[in-house]
C-alpha cells in the first residue's frame, strides 16, 4: 500500500479526456466483475464523503476513520487527508463484500459514485458555489477509458449524475475544492515560519474542521461553514493577520 496519496487526482485534460457537454451522453462497458473495488489504496475522501459514510453507518467520524480509514499529511498538499484503508489481507476496499457488492452503496464516496466518469472543478475568485451558472462553468465531467468488456451502457450525463445524486452535491464539492486549494497554499506559507509543534497543532485543527467536527444527525453545510470560519480565525492568528 502506498504510504500517502493526495487530495484530488488528474483532471480530464491531464488524462487526455474531453469534457462531456452537460446535455451530452456517453457510453461504457461493464461486466460487473467488481475489480474496480479490489486493490484500491487511492480512495481519498472529502469531508462530505466521510459525513455521508458516517450517516450511512450511524457512526461518528472518529469511529469510521479508526475502523475503515487512514489519516496522513499529504506529500504534495501538506494538509491532512483521509482515505479508505484497504484490507490488509486482500488490498481490497474495506467496504467491498464477498458478494462483489459495495456495503455502503448509497453512501459511497464521490470518486466511486462517478466511476467511470471523472470530475474536474475549476474555481475562480468571486465565484458563487450556489449560482447555477457558476456551477455549470466550474464543474465538468469526462469519461475515463475503463478498458473493460461486458454489456455496453449508453446514458445521458444528466441521467447518470441524477442517479447517484451527484448534481445536488456539486455546491459542496466546489466549496471543498476551493477551500482545500486555498488551505494548501496558506499551510505551505506557514510551514516556512512555524515550529513543528505549531504545525502539529495546525494539522489537528485542519483535520477537525475538514473531517472530524461533523455530526451526521445535523445538516452538513452549516457545520462545515462554521468549521471553515473557525479555521480561518486560527489561520489568521498564526499568520499574524489579527
Ligand atoms: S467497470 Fe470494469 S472493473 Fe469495474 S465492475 Fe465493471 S467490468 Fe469490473
Ligand atoms: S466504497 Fe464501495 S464502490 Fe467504492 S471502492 Fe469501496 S466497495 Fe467499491
Amino acid at each position: 500500500m502506498r504510504k500517502t496519496i493526495d487530495l484530488g487526482g488528474m483532471d480530464g485534460a491531464e488524462k487526455g479526456c474531453t469534457d462531456i457537454p452537460r446535455d451530452g451522453d456517453f457510453s461504457f462497458q461493464c461486466a460487473g466483475c467488481g475489480d474496480c473495488c479490489r486493490k484500491r489504496d487511492d480512495i481519498v475522501l472529502s469531508g462530505y464523503d466521510l459525513y455521508r459514510i458516517c450517516r450511512r453507518l450511524s457512526l461518528p467520524p472518529e469511529i469510521v476513520i479508526h475502523a475503515f480509514c487512514q489519516k496522513f499529511v499529504g506529500a504534495s498538499t501538506h494538509i491532512p487527508v483521509v482515505r479508505l484503508a484497504p484490507r490488509k489481507e486482500s488490498g481490497n476496499c474495506p467496504f467491498f463484500t464477498a458478494e462483489n457488492r459495495c456495503a455502503i452503496h448509497d453512501g459511497k464516496p464521490l470518486v466511486c459514485a462517478l466511476y467511470p466518469l471523472g470530475q474536474t472543478i475549476r474555481t475562480w475568485q468571486g465565484m458563487n458555489p450556489d449560482d447555477p451558472a457558476d456551477i455549470e462553468k466550474a464543474v465538468s465531467y469526462f469519461a475515463q477509458d475503463t478498458g473493460c468488456s461486458g454489456e455496453k451502457v449508453q446514458l445521458t450525463l444528466s441521467q447518470y449524475l441524477d442517479g447517484f445524486g451527484i448534481r445536488e452535491r456539486e455546491p459542496l464539492d466546489i466549496r471543498w475544492a476551493r477551500d482545500c486549494l486555498a488551505l494548501i497554499s496558506r499551510v505551505k506559507g506557514l510551514e516556512k515560519r512555524l515550529r513543528p509543534i505549531e504545525m502539529k497543532y495546525l494539522h489537528r485543527k485542519i483535520e477537525k474542521a475538514l473531517y472530524l467536527n461533523l455530526d451526521f444527525h445535523e445538516d452538513f453545510l452549516p457545520q462545515y461553514d462554521r468549521n471553515i470560519d473557525e479555521l480561518e480565525r486560527i489561520l489568521s492568528r498564526l499568520e499574524g493577520v489579527t
